[in-house]
């Protein structure tokens, strides 16, 4: 746990899964990526998922939930998941379902949202009874009518719970969201993902999601080939990359196998890892 000003962060690891590790940094060579993360004799990568919970004093806010414990055989097989489900990891800080008021859903994909929700007699059902869930317009219509590329990263068992509950709220673009707490639409890794920076006691925290992975991703051009616009992804990591350095902001990585937080340098050629930090 790290406290700034009123806020306590926790920085909550769910699962673990299995990706390949070409599709996860794009048109870099195997030469080159295989050095940060290394790969298994399938090409494959571990990557955790980091789930961030805001304590502000008022609300208890959630930032994404892992991938869940609903995936079948076919589903286990590919990714390999392992860890534990978000109610067990929430239970693991002390906090229980239903003291969640707020989740901030960055995106769809099922490695963000699928442990918000469970099978209870065959049926997905919220885990969370008494969250709002806080989804980007745009971003909803693109899950609920997916390009075939994106199609089998949005699972229906995950999203519908949620769409169909009567709790869920819609933004539209950027949203100041409480007091020091900030959500910034990202273009690049898919439409509308909404990215988290806390800002408290002129310290900020920004949880920049799939925008920035990993520390190996700090690069500019290792960028996944999931992306849907690796370009608009460059662009926006560059422009986060230079307010880190510039405001000595912390990163907080949401897939990085080892490497929890840091802050960002500029070598003058490159952005990197200044100094780690432990939430
Ligand atoms: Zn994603």
């Amino acid at each position: 746990m790290l406290a700034i000003g009123s806020f306590k962060l926790h920085l909550l690891q769910t699962e673990s899964m299995l990706l390949d590790g070409g599709a996860m940094f794009g048109v870099i060579p195997k030469l080159l990526w295989s050095h940060e993360i290394p790969a298994d004799e399938q090409n494959r990568i571990r990557m955790p998922t980091r789930p961030l919970l805001i304590e502000t004093g008022k609300r208890v806010i959630l930032v994404d939930a892992g991938i869940g414990d609903k995936g079948d055989a076919k589903f286990n097989r590919i990714y390999d998941v392992r860890g534990r489900p978000l109610f067990e990891e929430l239970q693991r800080h002390g906090f229980a379902p239903d003291q969640i008021t707020d989740v901030v859903i960055t995106h769809f994909h099922f490695d963000h949202c699928g442990g918000l929700t469970r099978m209870v007699n065959d049926k997905p059902v919220l885990t969370l009874p008494k969250a709002r869930y806080h989804v980007q317009k745009q971003a909803v219509e693109n899950t609920v009518s997916p390009n075939p590329r994106e199609q089998s990263s949005f699972l229906p068992f995950n999203v519908e719970p949620i769409l169909d509950s009567d709790r869920v709220e819609q933004l539209e673009g950027n949203t100041a969201f409480a007091d020091g707490i900030e959500l910034v639409t990202q273009f690049g890794h898919t439409i509308a993902m909404q990215i988290v920076k806390i800002t408290a006691e002129g310290r900020t925290f920004l949880y920049p999601c799939d925008t920035i992975p990993s520390s190996a991703h700090l690069r500019i051009s290792w960028v996944p080939a999931y992306d849907i616009l690796p370009v608009v992804t460059m662009r926006e990591k560059n422009s986060l990359l230079r307010q880190a350095v510039l405001d000595q902001w912390t990163l907080i990585y949401a897939h990085d196998p080892k490497i929890e937080a840091s802050t960002i340098e500029f070598n003058g050629k490159h952005f990197g890892m200044g100094q780690t930090v432990v939430i």
